[in-house]
């Protein structure tokens, strides 16, 4: 099975680099631990990998990947938050700086929370899932009603990455961090026709060239 073969390849290329020339990485992870200054909430997408985007080495960035890149609200109620979880541990624990959320286009996710509730098959998870987004779909619907499917899937996109954003501010731990100026948080946009990276500043997606970074 070539595709296999591919996997096992790449992971030796990573060891001669990583392992063999550039051991000192590794090195100091193992000994310091980990230290990332970022958190990113990126979608489970398989053309969308932040430490290839955005070119990190290990131990730059801790990622959490789910559909669609959500962040839930959130809720104490003694039930498995996987997201949640990781988030706590990346902000309690290893006191990153910055959290982004990722997003993307040609999101499968969003386009499912776009067609709405599939009665259809016995897909079980991801509707109930997809609902933390629910409220930009009925925006874009709302208000942007004579636009073709493609156009108003893109806008949930981004209009869902704003829901995240809001929703991180519902862990206390997030939201103390960041009015005291410890913790920054971001929405950036990943294109994947153009390869263009853009983040969210006030009510706008710039490239992130442009984007006013003061710290
Ligand atoms: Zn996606």
């Amino acid at each position: 099975m070539q595709e296999v073969k591919n996997l096992i390849e790449g992971y030796q290329r990573v060891h001669k680099k990583y392992f063999q020339e550039q051991p000192e990485i590794y090195n100091s992870l193992f000994e310091q631990g980990q230290s990332p200054k970022f958190l990113v909430i990126s979608c489970c997408d398989s053309r969308v990998h932040p430490a290839q985007v955005m070119d990190t080495v290990p131990g730059d960035i801790f990622v959490i990947r789910n559909v669609a890149n959500l962040v839930p609200v959130n809720e104490v109620d003694g039930k498995s938050h996987g997201t949640s979880a990781a988030m706590e541990f990346a902000i309690k624990h290893l006191e990153v700086k910055h959290i982004i959320v990722f997003g993307h286009s040609q999101c499968g996710g969003i386009k499912s929370l776009m067609e709405g509730d599939h009665f259809d098959h016995d897909y079980g998870f991801i509707d109930p899932w997809m609902n933390i987004a629910r409220s930009a779909r009925e925006h874009v619907i709302h208000d942007y009603p004579e636009e073709d499917f493609a156009s108003q899937c893109a806008r949930c996109e981004k209009a869902s990455i704003q829901i995240s954003l809001n929703n991180l501010m519902t862990f206390p731990w997030i939201k103390e961090r960041v009015l005291a100026g410890k913790l920054f948080i971001h929405g950036w946009y990943f294109d994947i026709d153009s390869g263009r990276l853009f983040g969210k500043q006030g009510d706008q997606f710039l490239p992130v060239h442009e984007l006013v970074i003061d710290n």
